[in-house]
């Protein structure tokens, strides 16, 4: 079960398409997907399209990544709080690379997701709104 969830976020993102799990019972949404709720236990979820809204809460930055992501170093990597309430660590974009201690950025700050390629994987990215 665990590996076909793994299977179908992974194809559904390859569309460009950001799927979580929802828990029928208490409304608890899940991003990545996992097999049971986190709330009630429940293993029987359905799956919905996120909304790709939340906000970047702290974010830090990359110079040094390992594979494939040393093509697109530096970047920032931040704990984006989903819409629907997962929280979700990944890449994110819009924000002021040269230093995140500076201050110059007020977090959290709104961001929407996209899906892009980087080598050969299907990254969710969110990008700040200005
Ligand atoms: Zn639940």
């Amino acid at each position: 079960m665990a590996e076909l969830i793994v299977k179908t976020f992974y194809d559904n993102l390859k569309n460009g398409k950001l799927m979580g799990l929802k828990c029928p019972k208490c409304g608890t949404h899940s991003f990545p997907p996992k097999g049971t709720c986190n709330k009630c236990g429940n293993p029987d979820l359905t799956w919905v399209q996120m909304s790709g809204e939340g906000k970047i809460n702290i974010y830090s930055v990359l110079n040094y990544p390992g594979g494939e992501f040393q093509a697109v170093a530096p970047y920032a990597f931040g704990l984006v709080k989903m819409k629907e309430g997962p929280v979700y660590y990944t890449m994110v974009k819009g924000v002021d690379l040269d230093d995140p201690w500076k201050g110059n950025m007020k977090l959290p700050v709104d961001a929407t997701a996209k899906v892009e390629k980087i080598g050969t994987k299907n990254v969710v990215v969110f990008y700040a709104k200005k």
